[in-house]
Formats: structure tokens, sequence, C-alpha cells
């Protein structure tokens, strides 16, 4: 019996299947609100905790692009699924000593932040002889340590990634603030990505919108939704 016809294969993947047609319909949904067409959107399965067998099978039911956060647990992920055609996105924050190992599979990574990120990531890619596509993460809750760029700071990173070499500049990202209505949040970041874009009219990407709040995302201008729990079910809490 090949793993595809393992009953419990077919479970799980019946199971994804479900949660793509879910999270199909409420983007369909959004997007008819908004007055958007889905085509526009990008759909990123984040598949932190879970395993490369369910990246294959995400792969097996249309999806191309995959989120992760841990370099530690990407690494393998992407080593087991190189055969794979998808786009790999590096989500979570990145330590400077490991852009080099991100360098190697991520092909987009939306966590930029700081100066000293863009110069690592810029060595990185021309030793992995790679193009990296990098977003401007901003942070819309300062306070909260949860990584980011200052809203201020933010049109300085956007140069600093277009002038280096290796390095794509793709447009920005956002988190939503824990707890506060993500409207006026995305409301904010739209507006950043506009004045990006004056600067910088390839940089299109507004990567906003999890699995809670991926339709005031789309209503507020999304490019590219990055949802893990709505395909995927409950992570489990890892211990770091
Ligand atoms: C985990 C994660 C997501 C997905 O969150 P869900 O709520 O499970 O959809 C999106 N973006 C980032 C940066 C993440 O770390």
């Amino acid at each position: 019996m090949t793993n595809e016809q393992h009953p419990a294969a077919a479970a799980r993947r019946a199971e994804i299947a479900e949660g793509i047609a879910a999270v199909r319909a409420r983007i369909a949904a959004a997007c008819a609100a908004a007055g958007r067409d889905e085509d526009e959107l990008t759909l990123i399965a984040v598949t932190k905790t879970f395993p490369a067998s369910d990246v294959r099978l995400l792969a097996g039911l249309g999806l191309t692009d995959v989120g992760e956060n841990r370099d530690q647990e990407a690494r393998p992920k992407a080593a087991e699924c190189a055969d794979l055609p998808l786009t790999w996105h590096f989500v979570g924050s990145v330590q400077t000593n490991k852009a080099r190992a991100v360098a190697r599979y991520a092909d987009v990574v939306h966590s930029v932040d700081r100066s000293r990120l863009v110069s690592a990531l810029s060595d990185a890619a021309a030793r992995a002889e790679r193009t990296l596509r990098c977003l401007v993460q901003v942070s819309l809750d300062e306070a909260e340590g949860r990584g980011g760029a200052a809203p201020g700071d933010v049109p300085r990173i956007a140069d600093e990634i277009a002038a280096a070499s290796g390095l794509e500049l793709g447009g920005v990202m956002a988190v939503a603030p824990l707890g506060a209505d993500p409207a006026p949040a995305f409301a904010r970041l739209a507006g950043i990505a506009a004045d990006v874009r004056g600067n910088h009219p390839e940089a299109r990407i507004v990567s906003a919108g999890m699995s809670g709040d991926l339709e005031q995302a789309i209503a507020c201008g999304a490019t590219h939704l990055r949802v893990g729990t709505a395909l995927l079910g409950g992570r489990r809490a890892i211990v770091r």
C-alpha cells in the first residue's frame, strides 16, 4: 500500500481539501463584498508545526505557496519537499545568523524589519546564487515586540532592499495587533503600502490576513493571505 492509499492519509487529505474549500469560499465572499477579483489574491498555507506529508497533500490539492516561521523546522521540510513546484515564504522573524540558511530555500521573506537583516540577506542571497523577494514587515502595535519596523522606518528599509544586490523589494507585510479590531490596522497598512509603491511601483505585495481576519485584510487590499489553522486545523503548542 502506498502512502497515498493509506486510510489515515486519505482521511487527512479529505480534511485538508475541506479546509481549502472553506477558505476559498471565504475568500470568494470577501472579494465579492469588496468588489475585488479573486485572481488578485495568493493563498499561502502556513504549515508550521505540520509535517512535510501535509505540505505534499496541499501541493497535490493545488496549493502553490507555503509559509514557515522557524528555520530549524522549515529547512528539513523544504528539503523533503524539494521535488514539489512550491514557492516557500518565510513569515517568522529571522535572526541575522540564520539569513544564510533561510536564503537557500526561501523564495520570499516576509519579515525584513531592520538594516542589518537587509545586508545579511543580501550577502546570503549572493552566496546562494539566488534572488530573494523581500517584504518590509510593519509593526502595527509598536509596543508589543512581535517584530516589524516602526511605520516611520519603512520607507528607508524599502529603499535599502531595493538597492541591495540579490534582493528584490516585493512590498509590505503585517500581523494585526492582538485583541484589537484588525480593520483600522489593515487600513493603516494599506496607506503605508501605497507610500512604498510611490517610490517602488513594482512592490505590489501586501501580505496581511490570517485565519481569523482574512476578510478584513481583503477589504483593505491584501494581495497575500497567510493562513494556517483554517486550512490545516489547530496547532499543538511547541516547546522552544
Ligand atoms: C502562524 C502564522 C500565520 C497563520 O496563522 P493562523 O491564525 O493559523 O492562520 C500567519 N502569519 C504568521 C506570521 C504566522 O506566524
